[in-house]
């Protein structure tokens, strides 16, 4: 099991493995990787992308084989650190909880809240304590590029707003979807939340591209919506997905200007003496830089 950066991606993709055959994706390579937390939902499709390398992960596994609940997301994470990631554009499908968030829009949230229960979203336990910051966890330069690019390509893309992850995999009730309305909350999902956190803590950086399937349930229309109209909905938010990823990854500036690559400056509170062996081992890549190697 390595812990040895592999220097192989600079950008993360996670979202459907319909994005692998995006036009201008020359994949060049399957990495799997078999992490300290198990391993990540399928192996990664690394190769370029505008003269790019990029790492793709299909977020539910190749034929969407794992729920919400049973995701590994710190290995999804640790992998992408372990292939030298530095950004990750994450793509979802969610519901919206706003009339004028429609279907075919996409949000680029500011904010999560979180009602899922019981999900691992740390890298710290077992001997190492670190608390990062998590006021603003969305990426504010990466959300910036997303929202510039979707903007120029006409595609209706809302910067800002809150994604409520649930647990899933059954969607919610009518009284749940409504008091999350009553919260202010603009969509719903059941992933994006324990994913940004991880990234966070591994010091990437990470923006969410929600792409709005459907109206939750609260919405009077909601039960007359039919099989042809989620197909076209699905099949638009495929190509919009595709044609931002690759505007964005062609736009992304060298240069990181947030500070979400140094998140674990001042937030690991265990004694560096003290932090154990084994512990050091398996966080290397995320805390190598502070432990001295
Ligand atoms: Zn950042």
């Amino acid at each position: 099991m390595s812990t040895q950066l592999l220097h192989k991606a600079s950008i993360g993709i996670i979202g459907g493995s319909g994005l692998y055959s995006m036009p201008g994706f020359a994949a060049q390579e399957e990495v799997t990787i078999e992490t300290h937390f198990g391993a990540p939902s399928d192996a990664y499709i690394v190769g370029e992308l505008e003269g790019k390398t990029v790492a793709f992960l299909a977020r539910h596994g190749r034929g969407h084989r794992i729920s919400p609940s049973e995701l590994n997301f710190r290995a999804n994470i640790y992998g992408m650190k372990l292939l030298g990631v530095e950004r990750i554009l994450s793509l979802s499908a969610v519901g919206s909880l706003k009339e004028e968030h429609r279907p075919t829009d996409f949000v680029i949230p500011d904010q999560f809240f979180d009602r899922t229960r019981g999900r691992v979203s740390t890298f710290f336990s077992g001997g190492v304590v670190a608390h990062i910051s998590f006021a603003d966890p969305i990426c504010p330069q990466l959300a910036a590029e997303v929202a510039r690019v979707s903007g120029s390509l006409g595609v209706n893309a809302k910067k800002g707003g809150v994604y409520l992850c649930m647990e899933g995999p059954a969607f919610s009730t009518r009284a749940e979807s409504n008091v999350y309305r009553s919260w202010g909350m603009d969509v719903i999902g059941m992933t994006n939340l324990q994913e940004a956190k991880l990234a966070r803590e591994a010091e990437i950086c990470y923006v969410t591209i929600a792409m709005v399937t459907d109206y939750d349930c609260w919405h009077e229309g909601h039960d007359a919506v039919t099989v042809d109209e989620i197909v076209r909905v699905l099949h638009q938010n495929a190509g919009n997905a595709c044609k931002v990823v690759r505007e964005t990854v062609a736009a992304m500036p060298a240069e990181r200007t947030c500070k979400c690559g140094s998140a674990l400056r001042h937030a690991i509170l265990t004694d560096r003496a003290s932090i154990p062996s084994e512990a050091r081992e398996r966080l290397r890549p995320i805390l190598g830089k502070y432990l001295g190697g």
